[in-house]
């Protein structure tokens, strides 16, 4: 594995005999939406082209369904005939002209099926479904078998270069593979032979339809996360059977989505589960992927140096950046885009059935509509304020040749993303912001730090965008004025001491945030967590000697450094308009730390003693030393009512434009749309 790059393992080709892939990236597969409706056909065509030409070695399309029993959803994406061929050709033609390559995934819900169809091993209902499978007769699994061969040859058939066949994450395959799930008394359950019967099947079967050029991706999950998942000798036969019977690479899959540890948000350090791959990789003679936050080239390069793996998987910082190899190889890594693995505009969005896109990339699958073309006639620009919406406007605008200055009344970029980074777990909001600091630069925007503006510095210029964001709202209980209370501003932005018991005033993102960020130690609050003080935790076997990885471990969070309470008035449990897909964290997080979390509160004053509030009419005071008010924000309009009054007109974005509801993903969003119309 050797080349002259700074990355000579990530950027070395790997040789199946066959094939060659061009270097050591598998783009993971990911559910964009785009797959479930044959007329976005031409977006996801774009979208994996744009990845192609951004020199992806392999890529890996979102799961596909072999039958309708397998979708996800009613309607979601399935290869089952000929006639859907021409769709599918559109990916792989697009693919194959950029000199890419393809593979597409192979994804039978089973169990997590979201539809009255569903079928398992067993009738058993999946806590992350309201549906109960029917449990499949030996026909049925024979059937299953049958659609997952011919997705095979109809893959083929529409120019794919392989297939991964998913067998891990909780899907059909990996239900068939652990007794959790698996009750069945037949050839397809009870002993470990038996169970990994289907995997085998299918394998083999695919194998001989398929023929030998062919690549076979299997995902094999190699740490379920579940108490009654797999033991590691099972974990390394299952991966024997997937090489014998014809598998060409082996992917990492860790934990069952029901499992209740977090596997790639955030808080997850960077490269954590590498080790089980690494654990494998002596066990079997066919090349490895490892996955799971690795998110730059730096870490990718380090994972395979130390020989933990053959490939590298990356999903979602090849939305955030379809750049991310090109960029590696030509010796800019420092212009990436990095994913801050946040889930906010991809996973979430599947898990309501939105089409994904990504926080830090809005262009992600909008790449037919959302382009950034150079201007005929540039024009002078004013933003003012460079949080994340005036920030996303200056770089695309100056990138289509605008003439754009950059007025900031602090002195540095990035407005709130300045307090989110110090938030645990959230450090990695550092690197949006490194990557704007970048991009100023390299499209020649004028930053104006420590300027207030006011209506007379904007006359001179053709367009004025205002992103001067949001201020905390004011709140009104008797006291509010006493001495310990504080805004999260003081505690994030100017980092003032906190004493050893604290109420928050507002539960939600902020407050959830300041709650984590008060729960550690100060001082320690913006270090990420290592392998294992995140393994101890969450309770996982780094030795590998616990079944699923996790059986009888008992998790150990660290102790929070003070008493919080965390308060709303809404009786909804507390945390409900976070994520999706990251709010359980969040919340356990919290509860890990005995961080103690009220709903249905009123508050009635603040005064020496404490907070004195009433929960269902019960009072109680909390003897805290700082209430810390987290209850939302209003949009700091103040300048724009003065440039109305000038008779100046300008655009307005951001929190500055809507407060409620406001996120990062929404700032970027609308920055990045009106720079590319104007
Ligand atoms: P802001 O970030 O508020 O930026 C406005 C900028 O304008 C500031 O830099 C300000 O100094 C400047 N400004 C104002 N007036 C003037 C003037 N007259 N002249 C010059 N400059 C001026 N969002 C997420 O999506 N995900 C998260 O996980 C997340 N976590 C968060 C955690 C914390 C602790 C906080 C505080 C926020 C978090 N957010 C998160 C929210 C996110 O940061 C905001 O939605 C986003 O920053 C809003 O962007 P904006 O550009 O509209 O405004
Ligand atoms: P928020 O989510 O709107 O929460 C405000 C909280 O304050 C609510 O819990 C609300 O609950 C309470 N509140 C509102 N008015 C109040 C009043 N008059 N008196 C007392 N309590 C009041 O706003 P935020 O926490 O400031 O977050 C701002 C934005 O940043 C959010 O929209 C969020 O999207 C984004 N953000 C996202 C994340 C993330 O992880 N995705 C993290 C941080 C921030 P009650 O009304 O029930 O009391
Ligand atoms: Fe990464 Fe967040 Fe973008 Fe998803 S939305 S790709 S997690 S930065």
């Amino acid at each position: 594995m050797q080349t002259d790059s700074h990355f000579p393992c990530l950027l070395s080709p790997l040789d199946l005999g066959f094939t060659k892939i061009k270097n050591r990236v598998l783009m993971g597969s990911m559910h964009t939406g785009l797959e479930d409706r044959g007329r976005d056909y031409p977006k996801l065509a774009a979208y994996f082209a744009e990845r192609a030409a951004g020199e992806v070695g392999l890529m890996v399309t979102g799961g596909i369904a072999p039958n309708i029993r397998g979708w996800l959803a009613p309607f979601s994406s399935m290869l089952v005939s000929k006639r859907q061929l021409s769709r599918h050709r559109l990916v792989t033609s697009a693919v194959h002209a950029q000199g890419g390559k393809i593979c597409m995934q192979i994804l039978h819900g089973g169990r997590y099926s979201y539809h009255p169809l569903s079928v398992a091993p067993s009738a058993i209902q999946s806590p992350i479904s309201p549906f109960k499978p029917r449990a499949l007769s030996g026909r049925g699994v024979e059937r299953q078998i049958r659609a997952y061969v011919r997705a095979t040859a109809l893959a083929r058939e529409a120019g794919y270069d392989g297939v991964e066949i998913m067998g891990s994450e909780g899907y059909l395959i990996n239900q068939f593979t652990t007794g959790h799930v698996n009750k069945r008394s037949d050839r397809w359950g009870g002993s470990t032979r038996n169970r990994y019967r289907f995997a085998e099947e299918i394998v083999t079967r695919c194998r001989q339809v398929a023929g030998a050029d062919f690549i076979i991706i299997y995902r094999l999950s190699m740490l379920d996360l579940l108490q009654d998942g797999n033991n590691w000798d099972e974990v390394v036969e299952q991966a024997r059977v997937a090489e014998t019977s014809g598998a060409t690479l082996l992917n990492t899959g860790i934990g069952w989505h029901e499992a209740r540890i977090p596997t790639i948000a955030t808080m997850v350090p960077r490269g954590a589960f590498t080790w089980v791959t690494a654990r494998i990789r002596p066990e079997v003679n066919l090349p490895v992927i490892t996955t799971n936050r690795i998110n730059t080239p730096a870490i990718a390069e380090e994972i395979l140096r130390r020989g933990d793996a053959d490939m590298v998987s990356m999903a979602r910082p090849l939305l955030a950046d379809a750049d991310f190899v090109k960029k590696s190889r030509q010796g800019r890594a420092d212009e990436i885009n990095i994913c801050i693995a946040c889930n906010q505009a991809c996973l979430d969005h599947t898990f309501v059935g939105k089409i994904c896109s990504c926080l830090v990339n809005p262009r992600a699958c909008r790449e037919t509509e959302l382009n950034y073309l150079p201007v005929s006639r540039p024009k002078s620009i004013a933003v003012v304020g460079a949080g994340p919406a005036g920030l996303a406007f200056a770089t695309v605008a100056a990138g289509r040749g605008h003439r754009v200055t950059l007025f900031e009344q602090s002195a540095r970029i990035g407005g709130q993303f300045n307090m989110a980074k110090k938030i645990p777990g959230k450090e990695e909001f550092k690197d949006s912001l490194a990557y704007f600091a970048g991009e100023l630069e390299r499209n020649g925007v004028n930053l104006r730090l420590e300027h207030t503006v006011s209506s007379k510095d904007l006359e001179e210029f053709e367009e004025v965008v205002l992103a001067t964001g949001v201020l905390p709202r004011k709140i009104e209980i008797p006291g509010i004025d006493h001495p310990k209370v504080v805004g999260y501003m003081d505690v994030l932005n100017n980092e003032m001491l906190i004493g050893g018991r604290v109420a928050i005033i507002g539960a939600g993102g902020i407050g959830f945030d300041v709650a984590e960020f008060l729960s550690h130690a100060q001082g320690q609050a913006a270090s990420s967590l290592s392998r294992e003080e995140f393994a101890r935790e969450w309770g996982i076997d780094l030795s590998l000697q616990a079944r699923g990885g996790v059986r009888s471990v008992k998790a150990q969070p660290p102790p929070s450094a003070r008493t919080i309470w965390l308060l709303q008035r809404k009786t909804d449990k507390p945390g409900k308009t976070l994520g999706k897909t990251t709010g359980w964290i969040h919340r356990l997080s919290l509860r890990h730390r005995g961080v103690h979390m009220l709903s249905g509160v009123t508050y009635e004053r603040i005064d020496d003693q404490g907070l004195h509030i009433a929960v269902k009419d019960e009072r109680r005071l909390l003897e805290v030393d700082h209430v810390v008010i987290c209850a939302g924000q209003v949009s700091n309009r103040q300048l724009a009512d003065d440039l109305q009054k000038n008779g100046i007109s300008c655009h307005i974005i951001g929190g500055a434009h809507r407060a409620a509801e406001l996120d990062a993903k929404y700032a970027i969003g609308q920055g990045s749309e009106l720079a590319a119309s104007l």
